[in-house]
């Protein structure tokens, strides 16, 4: 069916909303989740280096030269019938650059509880400091938890042994992720800052939240073997865990029954979130709400206010950086042997994870290390 999108008026919406994917929505009555769409202009080729993402980078649209953002904007509906519109050049993207966004990934069921309160007050305060604050409500919306070929609309391109991690990838270059998955990745994008928000499940997240991370964190859209770590995607963008528990603080401290909560972290902040490059900041830990009286739930909702008034300004945790490791097959991936030598000095390991089988760095997962300027450093890069 073709679409007719030759209209000023798509522009104006365009320029309104500066959400392009929803003017062409509203204007051509096509669900967008079915549209691909690309735009041309005679201006630097800003998506041209990834052109199976055509509708990813349609959310760079505000930050092209507004001077040469002339051109056309064409799209198709499956099977593939092209319409075309001249962009107006004399229109001018002015919102966009300024106002960041911050995305809440929320994985909790009940509108009444706890999670659903700290969730609240980081829309509201984020919101406060001009952030464009978008909920990705996991339950709300059915979020599919499970990693299946589902995900990939077409063909597979191993159908005899099903791989979800190359197959993903290659849908993802060419465009063929499922709708839901796509919508995420799209949001990641667009945010400055992730937050993570949930009731530890286990010691680490809800499964839903563990699907999301799971399917929306494809490889070649948030890493690669060369785009890891301190060098990864999203090296710019912040993300933390923001999580309650059930136990106690003291029952997860290093003498506690549940062990040190600093491990607990380490898969997540070390081997998600760093992994895929973000700058990872100190998670937030609402200790058992629910066996302390109101007034101290009262108060840590104040006090996890307070923070996010400066949340930007924070430094990150620290976490080794690639530099220091081989990252060769042939070199294992480990240490590298000079640093190995100059970490022999030092009283505490690297990180959680890199203990070198000396004791660990004290809170080395939920508190900014202070940085000794004479010793190898671990990387927090701001
Ligand atoms: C499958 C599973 C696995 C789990 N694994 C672990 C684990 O490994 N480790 C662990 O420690 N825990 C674990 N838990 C416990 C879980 O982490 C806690 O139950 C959860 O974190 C509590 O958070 P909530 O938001 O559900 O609290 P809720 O029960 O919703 O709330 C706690 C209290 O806060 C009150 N409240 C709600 N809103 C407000 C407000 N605005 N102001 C003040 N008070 C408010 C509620 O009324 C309630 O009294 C697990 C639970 C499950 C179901």
């Amino acid at each position: 069916m073709p679409i007719h999108l030759v209209d000023v008026e798509l522009f104006q919406r365009i320029s309104v909303n500066f959400d392009l994917l929803v003017a062409l929505e509203q204007y051509s009555g096509i669900c967008t989740k079915s549209l691909v769409v690309e735009i041309f202009h005679s201006g630097p080729k800003w998506w041209s280096d990834r052109p199976m993402l055509k509708s990813i980078e349609l959310n760079c649209l505000p930050t092209v030269n507004t001077e040469k953002a002339t051109g056309s904007i064409r799209a198709t509906v499956p099977p593939g019938t092209w319409s075309t519109v001249q962009t107006d050049p004399t229109h001018r993207h002015t919102r966009s650059m300024a106002q960041k966004t911050a995305l809440i990934v929320y994985a909790h069921q009940s509108t009444g509880s706890f999670n659903a309160a700290v969730r609240d007050v980081a829309v509201q305060e984020l919101t406060e400091q001009g952030y464009r604050v978008v909920v990705s409500d996991l339950y709300a919306m059915n979020f599919k938890a499970n990693a299946t070929q589902d995900d990939i609309i077409g063909d597979l391109k191993n159908p005899e042994l099903f791989q979800y991690g190359d197959e993903t990838m290659h849908a993802w270059m060419e465009g063929r992720l499922s709708d839901d998955i796509v919508a995420e990745q799209r949001k990641v994008e667009e945010a400055e800052l992730i937050i993570f928000q949930f009731p530890l499940y286990w010691f680490s997240v809800p499964a839903i939240m563990k699907g999301w991370m799971d399917r929306v964190l494809a490889q070649g859209f948030a890493f690669s073997l060369e785009k890891m770590y301190n060098n990864g995607i999203f090296k710019k963008k912040k993300a933390m865990l923001s999580f309650s528990t059930g136990a106690t603080q003291t029952m997860f401290r290093p003498d506690g029954i549940n062990g040190d909560i600093n491990i607990s972290l380490w898969p997540l902040q070390n081997g998600t979130l760093h992994f895929c490059g973000f700058q990872v900041l100190a998670p937030q830990i609402f200790w058992s709400p629910a066996h302390c009286p109101p007034a101290v739930r009262t108060a840590m909702l104040e006090g996890w206010r307070t923070r996010l008034k400066g949340l930007l300004a924070e430094k990150c945790l620290t976490f080794a950086p690639c530099e220091m490791f081989d990252l060769s097959f042939q070199g294992g991936f480990m240490l590298r042997p000079k640093v190995k030598e100059e970490q022999e000095s030092q009283p505490f390991g690297i990180t959680t994870g890199h203990h070198l089988g000396k004791p660990l760095p004290p809170d080395n997962q939920i508190k900014v290390q202070p940085t000794d300027e004479n010793s190898v450093k671990p990387s927090c890069r701001n």
